[in-house]
């Protein structure tokens, strides 16, 4: 990962944040883009002192946003004059509730963020990538990108929308030496997740996380540095040859029948 340089959207906090602090510490120059700007400055600031000459720079940006994301590619051009890898991780859950009742205000965002964010990014990315003839992207997908997801139909379907689109950017632009993976994480405990215990059980969330980790066969939730690890690979050139597949990360759960 020595100086390549690496874009992670949603860096601020969870899986993006774990990837960061991974990827620094093998000497990757890091371009950290994320709307939450406080969170931001906190993140790049631990990075800095927890990694002795850190290079990275960071960018506030809505990936839902194209004028944003326009923004934080052309920055990253500008600054470094090159982008190897591309981690691209933003995305929300939404509320929980059954699809008929879903408010459509909050599918719609769910849908800005989680397709049209990672869709941005593929699209104002894989220009640069295609000057170079290299290049890494690793979208993230979930479960929900592989199965249904009890009241969380929005999410489910932008995440079956990134698998989809991993598969074609993956056969459109390999000849460019792109290869384009996604990830499918189970649940991972991160802040997103934290607060999707919340929302099934208010009163004791920690039940709802106990319960739920008893029914993954590993008895236990995933933590944000495994995906991180599984990240570096797939971004480095360490990988040559996985291209357009949606690896689950899940502790084997989307097996379970
Ligand atoms: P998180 O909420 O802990 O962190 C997400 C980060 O993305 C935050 O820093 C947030 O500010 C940022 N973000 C959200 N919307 C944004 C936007 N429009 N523009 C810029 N930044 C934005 O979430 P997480 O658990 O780390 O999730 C990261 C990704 O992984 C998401 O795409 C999520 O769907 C996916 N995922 C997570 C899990 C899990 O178990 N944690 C499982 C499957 C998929």
């Amino acid at each position: 990962m020595k100086n390549k340089v690496i874009i992670i959207t949603g860096a601020a906090m969870g899986l993006g944040f774990a990837a960061a602090e991974e990827l620094a510490s093998k000497g990757a120059k890091l371009v950290l883009v994320d709307y939450n700007e406080d969170a931001l400055k906190d993140a790049l600031e631990k990075l800095s002192s927890n990694n002795n000459g850190l290079d990275a720079i960071s960018i506030k940006a809505d990936v839902s946003d194209e004028e944003q994301v326009k923004n934080y590619v052309n920055k990253t051009v500008e600054k470094y004059g090159r982008i190897d890898g591309f981690y691209n991780n933003a995305g929300i859950e939404g509320r929980q509730a059954p699809l008929t009742e879903y408010d459509i205000d909050i599918f719609k965002k769910v849908i800005d963020i989680n397709l049209m964010g990672v869709y941005y990014g593929m699209r104002y990315v894989i220009p640069v990538m295609q000057k170079q003839k290299y290049g890494r992207i690793v979208n993230v997908a979930s479960v929900g990108g592989i199965r249904g997801v009890l009241n969380q139909t929005p999410y489910v379907a932008s995440k079956h929308a990134v698998s989809g689109m991993t598969k074609n950017a993956a056969i459109e632009y390999g000849k460019d030496g792109i290869l384009t993976n996604a990830i499918a994480p189970g649940a991972i405990l991160t802040p997103m997740v934290a607060e999707a215990f919340k929302q099934v059980n208010p009163d004791d969330p920690k039940a709802a996380e106990a319960e739920y980790a008893q029914r993954n066969p590993t008895r236990a939730l995933g933590d944000p540095k495994d995906v991180g690890k599984l990240v570096s690979f797939l971004i480095s050139d360490e990988n040559g040859y996985v291209n357009g597949q949606t690896i689950a990360i899940d502790g084997g759960e989307s097996n379970l029948y």
